[in-house]
């Protein structure tokens, strides 16, 4: 089972991807994790990945193809994965087509949180995150605790006003797309009402994969 978590930056598939994985015993992918953890090593992917990140703009489709790749390779990952925060652009979408088929495997379903630009800068604006696990907070202050691990919250670059107005243009450019691709490659696209409580989007959300 492969799922890709799709929608705007801010529409909660990071909160939303842990939850479901749990409903459903399959772990998840977040590249943008992947790629906040090499930042923090100082790795080669890291430091070529960070200039993109902190502008909001996409990092290349061959670095996210190349973690996706080695990443569905996994044995922990054969039984199926979440795929958060991937995929965001067309060509990523037949990249990690000619990927799963390889393997002998395909994208099952797209689940796409749907959310208005307004209620996501209001979220992003109040966003925090763990710097440890990366566990998102809506309306607490930098330098709390994280609830599951203890870790300072910290606010994202990637969340200043500027950055978050670049990301939703290059989402609309870049990422929204994507969807039609889908549709027209035969791939179910489910769209999720994402205005509510976490618990009800999740039950949205496995309501739509049980369809
Ligand atoms: P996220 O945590 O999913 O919001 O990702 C944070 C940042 O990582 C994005 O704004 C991009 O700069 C980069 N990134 C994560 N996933 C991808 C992807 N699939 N394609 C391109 N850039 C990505």
């Amino acid at each position: 089972m492969i799922i890709v978590l799709f929608g705007k930056p801010g529409a909660g598939k990071g909160t939303q991807a842990p939850l479901l994985a749990a409903a459903l015993g399959v772990p998840t992918l977040a590249t943008g994790d992947e790629l906040r953890a090499a930042r923090r090593n100082g790795t080669p992917l890291g430091l070529e990945a960070q200039a993109y990140m902190d502008r909001g703009d996409l990092v290349p489709d061959a670095v996210i193809l190349g973690i996706i790749k080695a990443a569905l390779a996994e044995p922990r990952h054969a039984n199926g994965v979440l795929l958060d925060g991937v995929v965001r652009t067309v060509p990523q979408a037949e990249g990690l087509a000619t990927v799963t088929a390889e393997l002998g495997r395909q994208v099952d379903a797209v689940l796409c949180f749907d959310i208005d630009d307004e209620e996501i800068v209001r979220r992003l604006a109040g966003r925090t995150v763990c710097e440890t696990c990366q566990t998102p907070y809506t309306g607490r202050e930098p330098g709390s605790k994280c609830d599951k691990d203890g870790g300072t919250l910290v606010r994202r670059k990637d969340d200043e006003p500027d950055a978050i107005r670049n990301r939703l243009a290059v989402y609309e450019q870049q990422t929204a797309p994507v969807l039609r691709w889908y549709r027209e490659h035969g791939t179910r696209v489910a769209i999720i009402d994402a205005v509510g409580s976490v618990q009800d989007v999740t039950a949205r959300a496995l309501g739509a994969l049980a369809r």
